[in-house]
């Protein structure tokens, strides 16, 4: 289905009212983040609570989790990684284990030349085997059952074959990106393992937090951006994280800054300074704007990487280290002719909505975690809600190009589309394989239904009212996963969305 750019006479009658009577949001009421010219003034009343960064709720406290500790050597002449891997797995599930399912999502590039040799797996004694159960997940049968609340060391060493493709997982020119290729736990939840296979649409990863040190050998002369920080002997640590990447060049060069006390680097090559120094003031933006909205970011460093080699998306996100890969890099704008002056700004606003989505995602997906596989509308319709929150506190350069579409008047015609005409329902809450089997090049629909929701909802109870329980949203999730049941339950705490709820099949 063609997104529809006509607004019904209906809705165009009700933002006239909304227009008259004030329940829109005009900029200044919904910029949280924004430098606003009243910003130093003497505060007469007292600002709602998320015009401040405040710290995310610690839900977990001390309670253990895994860790992996990797050793992992790159050799670009072979395309391929050696890895050491020990994962002190925690057994958090509240019963007895018996068996561990594993994700080996490298497997899945095996026609590409992509997978996963393992060599040994052992668990304090003699090498184990690993079982397939389906496609991407293996089964590992422990030796002795592990009780609630012990853990168990598992030693991995394996060889990841790496594709000559376009991904986030692939080699070309000089940058390799290793994202996904340590063999990971999968989740455990209602009384058994999370069997869900890697698939080549979305996000499909669904994993616990973990705590990770991982030490990275590359070629001299070579430089890596990873998750987490480097101690300065090439071990990357990162706390409280559902994934590990990093990706590896020998032509990397860095932009550094520091706001509100996070060091933000821009990886990028020659060729992308333009890009790269647009990606850093966005990414310090939408950092400002969101450790207000959302609650402060957690980890000390976010890694930008300009790798363009994310396969057909503009970016992807990883735990404190995104991919941005933008279809028209700034520099080409520079071309005599290429583009009108409207078309440039158009460009731009394209990076920017790139760069804050993908950031975005720090929070949704990795502090407030979701089952992206069966659940992708949890993060990914909040993460294009949050370009709309960008795009209200800084506002993109004008004019922009003709074919340039308001968010907003997408994101309430989209809106319309559910409520009157019935669609949503049935459709919001697909998985990633029913989306394969069914319409996958309409995908885009999860992100576009899943923020028109928000902005619905945001109409519904007023900006102010909105933004305070997003803030308390991702206190209440952080650090665990909702479900489409918790999302649904807790704002229906906050306001009556039972109707609307309804209309997109959230019953
Ligand atoms: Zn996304």
């Amino acid at each position: 289905m063609n997104m529809k750019r006509v607004l019904s006479a209906a809705l165009a009658l009700i933002l006239i009212i909304c227009a008259l009577s004030g329940c829109g949001t005009p900029a200044d009421e919904n910029n949280a983040g924004a430098d606003s010219p009243q910003s130093d003034a003497p505060m007469e009343v007292q600002e709602p609570e998320n015009t401040v960064a405040s710290d995310i709720r610690d839900n977990l406290g001390d309670a253990p989790l895994s860790s992996f500790t990797v050793d992992v050597t790159l050799d670009p002449a072979s395309h391929s990684a050696s890895v050491s891997q020990t994962l002190n797995y925690v057994n958090s599930t509240g019963g007895t284990l018996d068996n561990i399912y594993l994700n080996i999502i490298p497997e899945y590039f095996a026609s590409q030349g992509g997978g996963t040799d393992v060599a040994s797996v052992t668990v304090e004694g003699p090498s184990l085997e690993l079982s397939q159960v389906k496609g991407t997940v293996y089964e590992l049968v422990l030796p002795n059952p592990l009780a609630s609340g012990g853990s168990i060391t598992i030693d991995m060493d394996y060889t990841v074959r790496i594709p000559n493709i376009e991904n986030r997982f692939g080699w070309q020119e000089g940058i390799y990106n290793l994202g996904n290729f340590l063999i990971t736990p999968s989740v455990w939840e209602n009384g058994q393992w999370a069997c869900q296979p890697y698939v080549d649409l979305g996000d499909a990863f669904y994993t616990d937090l973990a705590d990770y040190a991982v030490t990275i050998h590359v070629p001299d002369g070579w430089s890596v951006a990873a998750t987490g920080t480097a101690d300065g002997s090439g071990t990357y640590r990162a706390e409280r994280v559902r994934d590990f990447i990093f990706c590896a060049s020998d032509s990397f060069k860095t932009l550094e800054a520091e706001t509100d006390g996070i060091r933000v680097l821009v990886y990028y090559r020659d060729d992308m300074l333009v890009t790269a120094a647009r990606t850093m003031e966005t990414a310090k933006n939408a950092l400002t704007l969101f450790n207000k909205a959302f609650g402060k970011y957690p980890y000390p460093t976010l890694s930008l990487v300009l790798s363009g080699l994310t396969g057909g998306v503009s970016g992807t996100e990883y735990p404190s280290l995104v991919m941005v890969g933008p279809e028209i890099p700034l520099e080409a704008l520079d071309q005599p002719g290429f583009a009108t002056e409207g078309e440039q700004n158009s460009y731009r606003t394209e990076l920017d909505r790139t760069v804050v989505h993908e950031i975005a995602h720090q929070w949704f997906f990795g502090i407030v975690g979701n089952d992206q596989i069966r659940y992708p509308w949890l993060d990914e319709g909040i993460c294009r809600f949050s370009e709309l929150m960008y795009l209200d506190a800084y506002p993109p350069e004008e004019p922009q190009a003709e074919w340039t579409y308001s968010l907003e008047e997408l994101l309430a015609d989209y809106n319309t589309m559910v409520v009157e005409e019935g669609y949503g329902a049935g459709t919001l809450n697909r998985s990633l394989y029913d989306w394969i089997e069914s319409v996958p090049e309409d995908y885009g629909d999860v992100y576009t239904l899943g923020a028109s929701l928000l902005l619905a909802m945001r109409e519904l109870i007023g900006t102010d009212d909105f933004n305070s329980a997003l803030r308390q949203y991702v206190d209440e999730f952080a650090w665990g996963f909702v479900t489409p049941e918790g999302f649904r339950d807790y704002w229906n705490s906050v306001g009556d969305f039972t109707s609307l709820f309804e209309s997109y099949g959230l019953k």
